[in-house]
């Protein structure tokens, strides 16, 4: 086996894969015997570190030292959690998550001896929403390192899921619609599955939009019930230990309504009790509104589909990844909304089975690139250079290097095509000549929302004033479609400086490139055209956790049991 894991670190609960020795993507149990572990986490003290389902159990007796959706705030600036003498950053309390899952499937493998008794892996791919920007995937990333683990690559969710799929008995051309509801997240994408290639052609979705909201629903509805029942007029939702409890009887109550029309759920608060009776009809009209925010954004989604040519009449199947799909409201309203057939697809595993298959074929690629750099004398760039242009025959070089033509059942020239899920601009001014007058600062969007990757783009912008010093080139990441957007509607992500040489006129041209690659790096060059002077920058997101926080982190987690 390659010594690879895939890992979909999801808000409310994580799941690892590897690939077996025929080829397959299995889950890999945690130490607690679940193929999914809760992605929550309890500061027991400041050693000892408990992930999963007893944390999850903790979180009403310590409230204060139990961090749970950790992910909806990954790559935000400022967030941190004071717990148990340190602020623990997202970063850091996802880092325990993926050491908790990646060492219980290294124990779990060696058990089965998959791996030697001491033997480890720290190769992985880890997956995040499509909608997630550099600042969070880069959070992902980070969260990796603190860990110790070596990160392939950050890739989609629904691109992992229709990697899974695709890998099954897909051996013709299909369109897939991939609604993706997990615990925190929405996630919805246009993908082209074809035997030799998957294509995303647009994605779209909310990322804080999942299953804990509709857990949220079902907790208000019980603290009105609970008023109701004991007229008390206390908010019981700002007890701590309250708040926890409901928080899991909510879960609970919403997964047994996917099987049956109703569920009890008890409320204990300062002595006094309420049952309350929630009916599936009550809970469907108590959170309409959520499922059709999905729907809003699916047809958005489609919106910007049927532009680049792929109408609604093309999508031939439906699928539906992520716990939440378990809940038959949506596979109802979908149904009703499109004529596609709907097929639940593997909605706990199909994520980290995908992150698995590509982690596997990255690391053959690795593989494969070497040998033949060997052999050849050949530049491991160069090399990959002539794949991508087509000029190297993949299967006659694996034949060369000795290796398997065939990767986990897909040929090894299987492409995968990814879109961007924000655009990437800078700010101009409106009238880009000076001589036009008005000067309106606009959001110049360079790479739109659901550009193929890597995508790039040259475009010449001019300085604004005689004997100008330096030019700044402000980096924005947005929502929008537009090319010309408002700056408010952008995120800055980063900038870069242009020093020009003395005595320039106002007018002058500069010329901007934008490289945005297959992983959602952007790399920005700026040359100031008349003497050729050029900046090169690497956009590290303004809110990157610093190198001290880093370091303090792999610190304490390597101090830590992690359990
Ligand atoms: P994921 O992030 O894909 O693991 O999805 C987790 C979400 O799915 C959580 O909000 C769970 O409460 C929810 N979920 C899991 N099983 C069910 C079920 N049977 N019915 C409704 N929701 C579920």
């Amino acid at each position: 086996m390659n010594r690879v894991l895939g890992i979909d670190l999801g808000t409310t609960y994580s799941c690892v894969a590897y690939i077996d020795s025929s080829g397959k993507p299995v889950v890999i149990k945690n130490s607690e015997g679940e193929l999914t572990t809760p992605s929550v986490v309890f500061f027991e003290s400041p050693t000892n570190v408990v992930v999963g389902t007893p944390a999850k159990e903790s979180a009403t007796l310590y409230p204060d030292e139990v961090i749970s959706f950790v992910k909806n705030r990954m790559g935000q600036a400022g967030a941190v959690w004071n717990v148990q003498g340190a602020e623990r950053t997202p970063e850091e309390v996802s880092s325990y998550i993926l050491k908790k899952v990646v060492s219980d499937a290294v124990k779990a493998l060696q058990g089965e001896n998959k791996l030697a008794p001491g033997e480890t892996i720290t190769d992985v791919v880890i997956t995040c929403p499509a909608y997630f920007g550099i600042a969070e995937r880069e959070a992902t990333r980070k969260a990796g390192e603190i860990a110790g683990l070596n990160v392939l690559n950050i890739i989609n969710e629904p691109t992992a899921a229709a990697l899974a799929y695709g890998l099954g008995d897909v051996n013709e051309e299909r369109v897939v619609l991939v609604y993706d509801l997990g615990g925190g997240t929405f996630d919805v994408a246009m993908i082209h599955i074809t035997p030799s290639s998957i294509k995303v052609i647009c994605t779209g979705g909310d990322h804080s939009l999942g299953g804990k909201l509709w857990d949220d629903r079902i907790i208000e509805y019980v603290a009105q019930e609970f008023a109701r029942q004991t007229g008390s007029t206390e908010d019981i939702l700002s007890d701590p230990e309250t708040f926890q409890e409901l928080m899991l009887s909510a879960e609970r109550a919403k997964k047994m309504l996917s099987a049956r029309d109703r569920a009890p759920i008890a409320v204990n608060y300062k002595g006094e009790r309420a049952r309350v009776e929630l009916t599936r009809e009550v809970f469907d009209s108590l959170t309409e509104d959520l499922l059709e925010r999905t729907m809003l954004l699916t047809r958005q989604m489609l919106e910007e589909a049927a532009a680049k040519g792929y109408s609604i009449e093309r999508i031939d199947e439906i699928l539906l990844v992520g716990g939440s799909t378990r809940m038959p409201q949506i596979t109802r309203r979908i149904q009703k909304e499109f004529s596609a057939p709907v097929k639940m697809f593997d909605p706990d595993e199909a994520v980290a089975k995908g992150a698995a298959i590509y982690a596997n074929r990255q690391s053959y690629f690795a593989q494969l690139i070497e040998k033949t750099a060997q052999e050849t004398g050949k530049s491991p760039k160069e090399l990959r250079e002539e794949i991508r242009s087509g000029k190297a025959d993949i299967q006659e070089m694996a034949r060369q290097a000795n290796l398997p033509t065939d990767v986990v059942g897909a040929s090894v020239d299987m492409n995968i095509v990814n879109v961007t899920s924000r655009s990437f601009g800078t700010i101009a001014f409106k009238s880009v000549t000076p001589q036009d007058g008005e000067q309106e600062e606009v959001l110049f969007n360079m790479i739109l929302k659901n550009t193929e990757l890597p995508a790039r783009r040259v475009q010449e912008f001019y300085t604004v004033a005689p004997n100008q010093k330096t030019v700044t080139i402000r980096v924005l990441e947005s929502l929008s479609s537009e090319e010309m957007a408002d700056p408010c509607e952008g995120t800055e992500i980063g900038e870069a400086v242009l020093e020009l040489p003395d005595g320039l006129p106002a007018g002058s041209p500069l010329q901007i490139e934008f490289l945005l690659n297959e992983n959602g790096l952007l790399e920005l060059t700026a040359t100031e055209t008349t003497h050729h002077q050029e900046v090169r920058a690497r956009f590290e997101t303004a809110d990157a956790i610093s190198e001290a926080d880093l370091s303090a982190a792999k610190q304490r987690l390597a101090d830590a049991m992690v359990l």
